[in-house]
C-alpha cells in the first residue's frame, strides 16, 4: 500500500452551492490527518458539472474554510507543483485517459440519445425492474462501440455524432475496497453499471476526473463521506483498469451526520425545521428555500464550531472535550473514527460556544462586542464594555448576545416585566426603597460588597427578607428578573444611574399596579 509516502490527502468539494457542516468535517478531518501525519493537505474544485455549477460557491467554500481556519497547503488559491487544482482548468487532460481505458477494452464509445436511454428505463421498468441502469444485461440492446459494427462506430465519429464514454464492468467479480473505517467492504460488480466516464462536451463526469487527479496529485489517503462508499467500487475497477493499482489511495468514509433526533441523514432543510445552523456560514440562494444562515451569523466561535466538528464521528478516547487545533492535529487517529452515524446534537454545538465564549477574556470580547454597541449609539469605552461582558459571559449563548440581552447597561429601561411588578411591588415597598435610598446617596463606595453590606444591614435592622427588595431592585434596574446579580449590576451602572433608576421605576411601579 501507500502508507509508507509522505502523506497527501485533498478536500475536493463541488461548488453546487453553499457548503454543506459535513463538507467542513470532511475537510477538517483531511487537515488534521495531514498535519499530524506531517503531509499535505490540498483543496480541488471539482467544478466538471458544468449544469450544477453555482456562481459564488467556490468563494463560499474558501471563506466557510478560511473561517474555520482549515487551511490547505496547495489549492486554487494555494499554489503548489500539481495544479491547476480547478478541474474545469484540466479539461484537456481526462480524455486521454478515457481513451486508454477504451483502447484496452474496457471501456466503450456510447451514442445513446436521451429517448433511447428513456426508453430502456421505461422497458426495464415493466419488466419489473425498479431500478434500471444502462450496465451488463442491457448493453449490448443499446447503441454504443461493442453492440454496433465497428465501420458505422467510426463513420457516426467522423460525421461529428456526439457520444459519451462508459465504463464497462463485467460481471461475476467480487471488488474489495479495504476501507480504514469499515474493514473490508464487498461489492459485486454484476451490481454495478457502466459509469459514463467523458460526457459528449468532452468534459469527465466525477468518477473520472476524481481518480485522475487524485492520482496524479500523488493522493495517498481518501477521507470523503459515507454517500462515496458505493461509488468507491467503481473507482478500485479505475484504479485496475488504468494501471494504477499500486499506488491506489488507502480510502476512509466517514459516518453520516444525523437529525438532532437521530432520525435520518441531516438535510439543509433542517436548519429551518429544528431551528438551528447547518451551514457555517450564511448563503443567499435563488430562493428562500435555498437560502439559510451560517454558525457565523448565529455568532459562534470558529474554535467552537470546529472542536464540535471533530466530535461529530470522532472522540479521542479520554474524557477530555475541549480541545485547541494543535490539540486535535496531536490527539486525531482515524481509527477512532466511528462506523455508525454521528447525531447532529445542536445543544452540543452551543455547549462548546459557551465554553469557548466563557474562556475568553473579557477584554477580548469587549472589542467583539464594540462594533454592536457602536452600531446602537451606546458607551463604548472598553473598560465598562469588559465590566458588562464580565458579568454577561456567563449568561449568554453567543457574544453577540451581551448587548441585546444586557441592553440594559447601555440604556434606560423602557419596559418591565409587568407581572413581576404586580407581584412584587407592594404598599411598603416605597418605603423599604426609599430608605436604602437615601442611604445609597450618602455613599461614595458603590461597591459590590459596599452595596451588599448595606443593603444587608436594613433587612436585618427591619427584619425583612431579601425577596421583599431585591425583586424589586433588579426590575428596577433592568426591567426583568434575568440577569447577573443586582449589586453587581449596580456596581457597573454606577451610583447615578443606579439611583436615578430607582427612582423613576417607583412612579412606573404605581402606575403599573395603579
Ligand atoms: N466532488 C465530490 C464532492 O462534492 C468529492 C467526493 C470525494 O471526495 O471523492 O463531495
Amino acid at each position: 500500500m501507500t502508507q509508507n509516502k509522505p502523506v497527501r490527502v485533498r478536500f475536493a468539494p463541488s461548488p453546487t452551492g453553499a457548503l454543506h457542516i459535513g463538507g467542513v468535517r470532511t475537510a477538517l478531518y483531511n487537515m488534521l490527518f495531514a498535519r499530524q501525519q506531517g503531509g499535505t493537505f490540498i483543496l480541488r474544485i471539482e467544478d466538471t458539472d458544468q449544469n450544477r455549477y453555482v456562481p459564488g460557491a467556490e468563494a463560499y467554500i474558501l471563506e466557510a474554510l478560511a473561517w474555520c481556519g482549515i487551511v490547505p497547503d496547495e489549492g486554487p488559491n494555494h499554489g503548489g507543483e500539481v495544479g491547476p487544482y480547478r478541474q474545469s482548468e484540466r479539461k484537456d487532460l481526462y480524455r486521454q485517459y478515457a481513451e486508454q481505458l477504451v483502447a484496452s477494452g474496457q471501456a466503450y464509445y456510447a451514442f445513446d440519445r436521451e429517448q433511447d436511454l428513456d426508453a430502456m428505463r421505461e422497458r426495464l421498468k415493466q419488466a419489473g425492474n425498479q431500478a434500471p441502469q444502462y450496465d451488463h444485461r442491457i448493453r449490448m440492446d443499446m447503441r454504443n462501440s461493442l453492440s454496433m459494427d465497428p465501420e458505422d462506430v467510426t463513420y457516426r465519429m467522423n460525421e461529428g455524432e456526439d457520444f459519451i464514454i462508459r465504463l464497462k464492468i463485467d460481471p461475476g467479480q467480487e471488488i474489495h475496497v479495504q476501507d480504514e473505517i469499515r474493514g473490508d467492504v464487498v461489492f459485486r460488480s454484476d451490481e454495478l453499471d457502466d459509469k459514463v466516464l467523458l460526457k459528449t462536451d468532452g468534459m469527465p463526469t466525477y468518477h473520472l476526473a476524481n481518480i485522475v487527479d487524485d492520482h496524479l496529485m500523488g493522493i495517498t489517503h481518501v477521507i470523503r463521506g459515507e454517500e462515496w462508499l458505493p461509488s468507491t467500487a467503481h473507482h478500485v475497477l479505475l484504479y485496475r483498469g488504468l494501471g494504477w493499482e499500486d499506488t491506489m489511495p488507502a480510502f476512509a468514509h466517514l459516518p453520516l451526520i444525523m437529525k438532532p433526533d437521530g432520525k435520518g441523514k441531516l438535510s439543509k432543510r433542517d436548519g429551518a425545521r429544528f431551528g438551528m445552523p447547518v451551514f457555517p456560514l450564511s448563503w443567499q440562494g435563488e430562493s428562500e428555500e435555498d437560502s439559510f444562515v451560517g454558525f457565523r451569523e448565529t455568532g459562534f466561535d470558529p474554535r467552537a464550531v470546529v472542536n464540535f466538528l471533530a466530535f461529530l464521528g470522532w472522540n479521542p478516547g479520554t474524557e477530555q472535550e475541549i480541545f485547541s487545533i494543535e490539540e486535535l492535529i496531536k490527539a486525531f487517529s482515524i481509527d477512532r473514527i466511528h462506523k455508525s452515524g454521528a447525531r447532529f446534537d445542536f445543544d452540543k454545538a452551543q455547549w462548546y460556544n459557551q465554553q469557548y465564549l466563557q474562556s475568553t477574556p473579557s477584554h477580548e470580547l469587549a472589542k467583539q462586542i464594540t462594533p454592536l454597541v457602536e452600531a446602537n449609539g451606546w458607551q463604548s469605552d472598553l473598560t465598562f464594555l469588559a465590566k458588562v461582558c464580565d458579568l454577561m459571559k456567563e449568561r449568554v449563548s453567543y457574544t453577540l448576545e451581551i448587548p441585546t440581552q444586557g441592553s440594559y447597561f447601555f440604556t434606560d429601561v423602557e419596559a418591565y416585566d409587568e407581572a413581576m411588578v404586580r407581584k412584587r411591588w407592594k404598599p411598603e415597598s416605597r418605603t423599604h426603597l426609599e430608605a436604602i435610598m437615601t442611604q445609597l446617596t450618602s455613599r461614595d463606595d458603590f461597591s459590590t460588597e459596599e452595596l451588599e453590606n448595606l443593603v444587608k444591614q436594613y433587612l436585618e435592622e427591619n427584619q425583612i427578607g431579601f425577596g421583599a427588595v431585591l425583586p424589586l431592585f433588579r426590575l428596577a434596574l433592568a426591567g426583568t428578573m434575568k440577569g447577573p446579580g443586582v449589586f453587581e449590576m449596580m456596581e457597573v451602572l454606577g451610583k447615578e444611574r443606579s439611583l436615578a433608576r430607582l427612582k423613576k421605576a417607583m412612579g412606573d411601579f404605581d402606575r403599573i399596579c395603579g
